[in-house]
């Protein structure tokens, strides 16, 4: 929970480039709280926080800036501890001053292990980094005065507002953009956020900056965001433009599908092959396939408490898994659900992480 006197720890520049958080609209949620004050909205965030950084070798190579907390609930989170923080108290790298981040990244890429990888940018990621989007603009403001040619990259969820969106695009020399499923059900069943602003973004970063676009991410789920779904995103994807760049992840199990099955290799490889159906040709697959997994033994009882919300099938199957951890609101809508300053998602432990 943030306290008053951290914000007295700010110097008074600092301080200026975030009064727009004293009435947060950085992403679709659009708050209105006043997080400089303490109040919190569906991401918990009060001012920017750190949680690490890394030189990291996935293309593209950088300085990789995790920045703490999310605006999304996902079951399948690989990130959970730092996206679900403060609430998961992990232990993190707090407010760091944008100037030094800013010169810290940059001798990073320049170090010798840096130019080794072949890092090449500062890559923001998260949780998810919109909610921190006034903080990241000064940290590229300092790192371009020290060097003008800092390249970007932001990596997202997509549920930023079109007025953040094109923020983002002013700065960033690529973007990196997960689309977690097409079905507004099954998306809301996976994030507690509905599907339109992410595909709405999308399409925008298709037609008018193709140029930033590093790739289009879609994690494969079996039996969430399985073959249909991949189909309708692949469709979509294809309508736009055949040539956009896809990569599917292959599923690990995670969070609070801790003990779900992974994707398979044959699922991939039908996922490949039905995007290249919908006329894609800029496709890949990447990931540790195979995981075992299994149902809970009660998962039926789940799914027929929650069926009277959800069409779809795949969104019920997921939304079993959220109201097994305690989700009471369905469908699945974080933005206006009562629990959300004490989501039982968030506090989830899961007991294998693969
Ligand atoms: S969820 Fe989005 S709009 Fe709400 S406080 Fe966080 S960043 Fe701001
Ligand atoms: S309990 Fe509420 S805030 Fe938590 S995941 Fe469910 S809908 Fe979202």
């Amino acid at each position: 929970m943030f306290k008053h006197r951290e914000v007295y720890l700010l110097n008074i520049e600092t301080q200026k480039f975030l009064t727009e958080l004293e009435n947060c609209k950085l992403c679709e949620w659009q708050c209105g709280v006043n997080r400089i004050t303490g109040e919190l909205g569906v991401c918990r965030i009060s001012i920017p926080h750190v949680a690490s950084c890394q030189l990291h070798p996935a293309p593209p190579q950088s300085y990789t800036i995790f920045m703490a907390g999310c605006n999304f609930k996902c079951l399948n989170c690989q990130n959970y501890s730092i996206a679900h923080y403060p609430d998961t108290k992990t232990v993190i790298r707090g407010y760091v001053n944008p100037k030094e981040l800013a010169k810290e990244s940059i001798n990073a890429i320049n170090s010798s292990m840096g130019q080794f990888i072949g890092a090449d940018r500062i890559f923001f990621s998260g949780g998810e980094p919109t909610i921190h989007l006034p903080y990241i603009e000064k940290i590229v403001e300092e790192a371009r005065k020290i060097d003008p040619e800092t390249k970007i990259n932001f990596d997202t969820n997509g549920f930023l507002t079109m007025k953040s969106l094109k923020r983002v695009l002013k700065f960033t020399t690529s973007i990196t953009f997960d689309i977690k499923a097409y079905n507004d059900d099954v998306h809301k069943a996976l994030t507690g956020a509905p599907s339109e602003p992410v595909l709405r973004n999308a399409e925008y970063i298709a037609k008018h900056a193709r140029d930033k676009l590093w790739e289009y991410r879609i994690l494969v789920i079996p039996g969430i965001v399985d073959v249909e779904e991949i189909k309708a995103i692949c469709e979509f994807m294809a309508s736009i433009d055949p040539t956009l760049p896809v990569c599917f992840l292959v599923f690990r199990p995670n969070f609070v599908l801790d003990q779900y099955m992974g994707a398979t290799w044959k699922l991939m490889d039908k996922t490949v092959e039905i995007a290249h159906k919908t006329g894609l040709v800029r496709v890949n697959w990447s990931g540790r396939p195979n995981i075992p997994g299994y149902e809970p033994k009660d998962f039926e009882k789940l799914k027929t408490k929650v069926s009277k919300y959800y069409e779809h099938e795949w969104a019920l199957k997921a939304a079993a898994y959220a109201l097994k951890t305690g989700c009471k609101t369905h469908p699945r809508n974080c933005g206006i659900c009562n629990m959300k300053h004490k989501c039982p998602i968030k506090n989830y432990i899961p007991t294998r992480i693969t």
